[in-house]
């Protein structure tokens, strides 16, 4: 960075989103060190720091950062993978998942998280929330995806999926995992790192197990992120086991609250989503991964309705928010057979709802453009071509930005990507890396029963 002068990013349309909301045509923005210091016109802000290392929008939208609320980094070796056809959610998890995530090793983890940053990046999602599975290289795992995410400069909260499924030492060494890791990121002076305590999902973690993870999320002062009724198969296994519905299980224990992420909520009855907005837990909804998977529609227009924070995540499908907001709109549309439907809702789970969750958990005013906030925004190649202002703005991100590639991408006032450029991480040489250790991770896949 040129030290003090610091960044300009102008001659583009700034929409700051947040509670100002403001357009600012010709509009441009300065950031200082790790923060935005100034809003206003390209002209005055160039005259007024013209030594200032000057990014040109060339005409595009420039917006805060997009949040992913829920992604999976290990998943990245299943693109194009020879997995057994699955005819349910139990069999995908069984054919798929939890094969390749056991055929992970330290290196896997690394190239895994290498290519979907690079991707996010490359899609201006400035800020991820994963969710991390590697049961035969598990410890150390977390700092090995701390590594990257430093190197590539984005922000991220980072958990271990614990899980009783590979037996007692394997869960005893997820706790662990989550444990080292919440210890790390309370020392982290870096602002890019959080931690959340990881669990797959009710029907993999018996009562010892979510009792224990529990009281390290309280003792941490932490949340859970766990997967929450995906397949009916969860509510099942809950009421066969324990009598009680999942959501009820949860609250139970004392797993939910304003900083747990209960993540799909599809098969979800009326008593539990009243327990959801009591308790203030962030629900995350991931619309193409539950349609791939063929697992029903949360009814997230209900939710909103109810007061629910929900956000939106992609569940390792993509680590683009563009695609996701979209499909999120569309499956609305579909399941309610009225083009009318949640347009504004879907819409504000992008601009509002994931800056708020992001906000919460990093303590931080992340998702808006506003003097004194972290830098993160974006340059889109969008041009508004039709007249834009506050009331439309929703329109054009769902019609024009998010149809159109990034530009530029810029993480705590570091550019990470300039003009289509990425400047932190080797695309052609992650590419090749992991092309060269995917065959071996295959082979073990294959040999997993
Ligand atoms: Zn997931």
């Amino acid at each position: 960075m040129a030290q003090t002068a610091g960044v300009l990013v102008g001659n583009g349309v700034v929409l700051t989103l947040g509670d100002d909301n403001r357009v600012i045509e010709d509009g441009a923005v300065l950031i200082e060190e790790n923060v935005v210091e100034e809003l206003g016109t390209t002209a005055a802000l160039k005259a007024a720091h013209p030594r200032a290392d000057f990014i040109d929008a060339r005409g595009g939208t420039i917006l805060p950062g997009f949040i992913c609320a829920h992604h999976h980094l290990y998943s990245t070796f299943a693109c194009g993978i020879a997995a057994k056809p699955s005819a349910n959610f139990v069999e995908i998890l069984e054919n798929l998942w939890w094969r390749l995530d056991r055929a992970l090793t330290l290196e896997d983890v690394e190239l895994s998280a290498l290519i979907p940053i690079a991707r996010a990046i490359r899609a201006g999602t400035t800020t991820l929330i994963d969710h991390h599975a590697s049961p035969n290289a598990i410890r150390g795992s977390l700092d090995r995806l701390a590594d990257v995410v430093l190197r590539a400069g984005i922000r991220a909260s980072l958990c271990y999926e614990v899980t009783d499924r590979n037996g007692a030492a394997g869960a005893e060494e997820g706790i662990a995992e989550n444990a080292a890791w919440l210890e790390r990121v309370q020392a982290d002076e870096t602002g890019r790192l959080h931690g959340l305590v990881g669990l797959h999902a009710g029907m993999t973690v018996g009562l010892k197990t979510l009792e224990r993870c529990v009281s390290l999320m309280h003792c941490m002062d932490s949340g859970l992120h766990v997967h929450v009724a995906e397949d009916q198969a969860d509510q099942e296994d809950s009421l066969g086991r324990y009598g009680q519905r999942v959501i009820k299980r949860l609250r139970a224990a004392g797993g939910l609250g304003r900083r747990t992420l209960a993540v799909h909520c599809i098969h979800l009855d009326g008593e539990e989503v009243d327990i959801l907005g009591e308790t203030d837990t962030i629900v995350v909804h991931n619309p193409q991964s539950n349609m791939n998977n063929a697992v029903g529609a949360a009814r997230i227009l209900d939710m909103i309705q109810r007061g629910i924070t929900v956000g939106l995540g992609t569940d390792g499908m993509t680590s683009d928010m563009k695609e996701e907001v979209r499909t999120a709109l569309w499956l609305r549309h579909h399941e309610h057979h009225d083009p009318r439907v949640g347009f504004v809702e879907v819409a504000q789970m992008l601009t509002k709802t994931n800056p708020l969750i992001a906000s919460r958990l990093f303590d931080a005013p992340l998702g808006r453009i506003a003097v004194g906030a972290p830098a993160d925004l974006i340059v889109s190649d969008h041009v508004p071509f039709t007249p834009i202002g506050p009331d439309n703005v929703l329109g054009h991100l769902i019609f024009g930005v998010c149809a159109a590639p990034v530009d530029t991408t810029i993480v705590d006032g570091q550019v990470l990507m300039r003009h289509k450029e990425l400047q932190t991480l080797d695309w052609t040489e992650i590419c090749a890396r992991a092309r060269r250790a995917a065959p071996a991770t295959w082979g073990r896949f294959a040999s997993l029963a």
